[in-house]
């Protein structure tokens, strides 16, 4: 049942309503009068009604925005709006997305955070990253390697077992050759094709370097139906690049059956990079910026969307104030490649930028503190 107001009946509108409808079926079940309900992004903006008729107060959280409102943001607004209408308070990652409408109403900006004691994000020894690049075929195997095991949540050692499900690699990059990384969904806006254009048209500056574009299974995220494609795109650059660049640059699909797993090597690639890149032609937050910034790595990105709340360029990180400049973009990328003392202290700001900022403690205090707001209203 579409809420009133909605003026959307076509299919689509009606196949949404019938989704939320069956997952409002499901979810009921698991919630009481009282509680407090978080939904995340526009896929479960069909659950608030239900889950209010079932008692529970709701709090919508919306991940995504751009920078720029045009028809296709109206068209989205207009879409979300009656679906939201009764929401019990919103919270958004930047003041920058939240839309006129909700003017006066109970709106809090919470910045996304990561956990640093996460597979993806906590503390890993030089030898066990570099064994997992070798397991998964982005370096040399070298003497200091150790196994490529990590403990896993439950306290049991695991170990990286599964091959990339797709690999486009013509040769090993050597142990101590710089590596740059981009760990991206195969999304258009993520501009993988763009980044390794940018790679094959450099001049001398990246040569001694390796690229490694990175992302997930085409088939393991479910909502990101145009990866297969983005990925074949990737693939056909790939094999088009003369053969002198093609030998440095290595594109992988990493295994998603096992998300500990998939979340090691992740945070392995991360930490094994001499610069890591988010070229991102429109980013919502950016969260894979600020895992490389936990890492100490030198990161460059893209000065769009929330990056713009994690990064001051040249204190934190380098920010490409256009996205769509190759040039520019593989002419900043050597200059932390060349120089090991911009790389460090980009490294060290970055790290102490999300140290103070954006770590899953703060985060935590500000959801506490908005839960009972919406419990006692
Ligand atoms: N990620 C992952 N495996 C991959 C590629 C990405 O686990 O193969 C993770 C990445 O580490 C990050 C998240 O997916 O935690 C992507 O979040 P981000 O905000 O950067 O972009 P989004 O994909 O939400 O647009």
């Amino acid at each position: 049942m579409t809420p009133p107001g909605h003026h959307s009946t076509g299919a689509g509108a009606r196949h949404y309503a019938a989704v939320c409808e069956a997952n409002a079926r499901t979810l009921l079940s698991a919630v009481r009068p009282g509680d407090v309900v978080t939904l995340h992004d526009p896929q479960a903006a069909g659950l608030v009604t239900h889950l209010q008729r079932a008692g529970a107060r709701v709090i919508w959280r919306c991940h995504v925005g751009t920078d720029a409102r045009n028809g296709y943001t109206e068209r989205a607004w207009a879409f979300l709006r009656p679906w939201l209408e009764t929401a019990d308070a919103y919270v958004f990652s930047r003041a920058q997305n939240v839309p006129g409408w909700l003017a006066g109403r109970p709106v809090a900006v919470i910045r996304p955070s990561i956990d640093p004691l996460s597979a993806r994000n906590r503390p890993l020894a030089p030898s066990t990253a570099s064994a997992i690049l070798s397991r998964i075929g982005l370096r040399a195997p070298a003497d200091r390697d150790g196994p490529a095991i990590y403990r896993r949540g439950d306290g049991s050692m695991g170990r990286i077992q599964r091959d990339p499900t797709c690999v486009c690699s013509a040769s090993l990059p050597p142990a101590d050759a710089p590596l740059i990384v981009q760990v991206s969904r195969w999304d258009p806006l993520k501009d993988m094709a763009g980044v390794l254009t940018s790679f094959a048209d450099a001049g001398g500056g990246l040569d001694s370097t390796h690229l490694a574009l990175v992302g997930p299974d085409v088939h393991g995220v479910v909502d990101d139906p145009e990866s297969g494609r983005v990925f074949a795109e990737c693939a056909a650059l790939w094999h088009r690049l003369a053969d002198r660049v093609r030998i440095r640059a290595h594109l992988a699909c990493l295994p998603m059956a096992d998300a500990e797993e998939n979340a090691m090597i992740v945070n392995a690639v991360q930490r094994s990079a001499a610069v890591v890149s988010q070229k991102s032609l429109a980013e919502g937050f950016g969260l894979t910026v600020t895992e490389a910034m936990w890492k100490g790595r030198p990161v460059i990105a893209s000065a769009g969307g929330g990056i713009r709340d994690q990064m001051e360029h040249g204190l934190h990180g380098i920010l490409l104030d256009d996205p769509r400049d190759g040039a520019s973009f593989a002419a900043q990328t050597s200059s932390p490649v060349a120089d090991r003392y911009l790389a460090n202290a980009l490294g060290a700001g970055a790290r102490r930028r999300v140290r103070e900022g954006f770590l899953d403690d703060r985060q935590l205090l500000q959801q506490t503190s908005l839960y009972r707001d919406v419990a006692r209203a």
